[in-house]
């Protein structure tokens, strides 16, 4: 039984600014000690570079963007939908070969979040959805959490 998670959780500097966002957690400790997790930046994995541009969901959300009717557009406007389609893919792959049973995923990312992502207009403002990766992997009866619900994973995995 493993757990897929945000690289950037565990401190790889891949987001588009090229910075990480450590999570220092006694639960994240111990699963790795316990070598459950299994790191994956899907951005990275679909080609994207870094750093890179920060891109946003340009109305609906991950799933919208998985059934063809939302894009991905950087900042620049450059359409990168195919590289986070791609990186969502390569995540459920990479899920699905370590048999994961669920993921904590970085929440607001265009890729990761899972409650909340911003609303595509560059300006910072949130709203409800998720990610490309997550609704990927949820549709895929894979339990994503965020990165403030450990102890909730942490009861959901001594449930199963
Ligand atoms: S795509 Fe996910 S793993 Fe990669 S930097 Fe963004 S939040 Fe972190």
């Amino acid at each position: 039984m493993k757990i897929l998670i945000s690289a950037c959780l565990l401190g790889s500097p891949v987001r588009y600014n090229a910075t990480d966002l450590l999570l220092e957690h006694p639960l994240i400790k111990k699963w790795q000690a316990e070598n459950i997790l299994v790191p994956l930046c899907p951005e990275v994995a679909g080609g994207l570079p870094v750093p890179r541009s920060p891109a946003e969901i340009n109305s609906g959300d991950g799933l919208s963007v998985l059934q063809g009717q939302s894009k991905l557009l950087d900042k620049s406007g450059n359409d990168v939908t195919e590289a986070f389609v791609n990186g969502a893919s390569h995540a459920l792959k990479i899920a699905q070969q370590h048999n994961c049973v669920a993921a904590i995923l970085t929440e607001r990312s265009p890729s990761c979040g899972s409650q909340q992502i911003y609303d595509g207009s560059f300006s910072g403002v949130r709203k409800s959805g998720m990610g490309v990766t997550t609704a990927l992997l949820k549709q895929n009866s894979i339990k994503v959490f965020n990165q403030h619900q450990l102890v909730q994973l942490d009861v959901f995995l001594k449930k199963i």
